[in-house]
């Protein structure tokens, strides 16, 4: 019954990237809702399939957002597998407790960006937009280091590359006086 239901998953999110494309499917409250619907081991079964099937993906782009981050882990977690002739293939699992960390939202919009790899063969690029404000004009990859596991890398703009790298830091004075920034200032780089 759970294989059905995962099976289901996996055919709607293909069928409505083939139809409406990757911004209609992440815009379709009706796919949301069934995604979120779905519970995390269903979810995690969706994301494993279409990584495996991404597993000769193209990573030409870096991960600079949350789910763009979450597809280049789930490929390159499928070609290592892949590529290690001990492991049997048929065995794959993205692992469950990893992603139960991950927000619905970003999951579904990483397993719509593993369709369209599984597809074309190259995973998309991240949205080009910044990280913290939204915007899409004069953009810089921002890496950071951080205290333990891999860095991070995201887009931010020229304004918001001089804030702190965790939004939640940037206290609330200096976030005040960049919403204050011209927009034509902020366009002028
Ligand atoms: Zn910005």
């Amino acid at each position: 019954m759970a294989e059905k239901r995962e099976l289901a998953l996996l055919r709607l999110l293909a069928e409505w990237v083939e139809g409406v494309g990757v911004e209609g499917v992440l815009g379709s409250e009706f796919l949301r809702g069934t995604w979120d619907g779905a519970d995390g081991e269903q979810r995690a079964a969706v994301l494993t399939r279409l990584a495996w099937r991404a597993r000769h993906a193209e990573v030409r782009h870096r991960g600079t957002h949350d789910a763009s981050r979450v597809a280049v882990w789930a490929v390159q977690e499928a070609a290592v597998w892949h590529r290690a002739s001990t492991l049997a293939d048929a065995s794959f699992r993205l692992p469950v407790g990893q992603l139960a960390w991950i927000a619905s939202e970003v999951q579904m919009e990483a397993a719509v960006r593993l369709v369209v790899a599984g597809r074309t063969g190259v995973l998309p690029p991240a949205p080009y937009r910044c990280a913290v404000c939204g915007t899409d004009r004069c953009l810089q990859v921002r890496s950071y280091e951080r205290g333990s596991g891999p860095g991070r890398e995201e887009l931010r703009c020229a304004v918001c590359a001089g804030l702190p790298a965790d939004p939640e830091e940037i206290p609330e004075a200096v976030d005040a006086i960049c919403r204050r920034v011209p927009r034509s200032r902020a366009e002028g780089c």
